[in-house]
């Protein structure tokens, strides 16, 4: 996606449009899934623009250690750390990937099965 090119998003990170932030700071952003599929259903994303994971390279090492950093400081603060919870990121088509912005998705609230559907 070029930067010229609408993002779902770039636009939530720019606050552009409307969503329920839970945390910001300068390189990462987390927000209620408008659509959640469980009791807590919050999405990271970096505000730098990636397609998706396979964009992830030497240099965001620390950006993604950081978002697995704070997925743990949500799942503290919105109490789904004792129970547990789970940790997604689609990748393309055949991984269920719908919007084409690097994000982790931190759910819980209830169980959750393995193998994912
Ligand atoms: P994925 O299917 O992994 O690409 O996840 C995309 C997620 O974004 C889905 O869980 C959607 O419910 C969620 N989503 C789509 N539009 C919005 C929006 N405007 N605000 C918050 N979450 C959204
Ligand atoms: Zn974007």
């Amino acid at each position: 996606m070029g930067p010229g090119n609408h993002c779902l998003f770039c636009g939530i990170a720019k606050k552009e449009i409307p969503s329920t932030i839970l945390y910001e700071d300068s390189e990462l952003v987390a927000f209620n899934d408008v659509s959640p599929k469980a009791p807590v259903h919050v999405l990271i994303i970096p505000k730098k623009h990636m397609d998706d994971h396979l964009e992830l390279h030497e240099q965001d090492c620390a950006l993604m250690g950081k978002a697995h950093l704070l997925a743990n400081r949500l799942a503290k603060d919105l109490k789904i750390d004792r129970d547990g919870f789970r940790l997604v990121v689609n990748c393309r088509q055949r991984g269920g990937q719908t919007v084409n912005h690097l994000h982790m998705h931190v759910m819980g609230g209830r169980d959750f099965h393995w193998p994912p559907g």
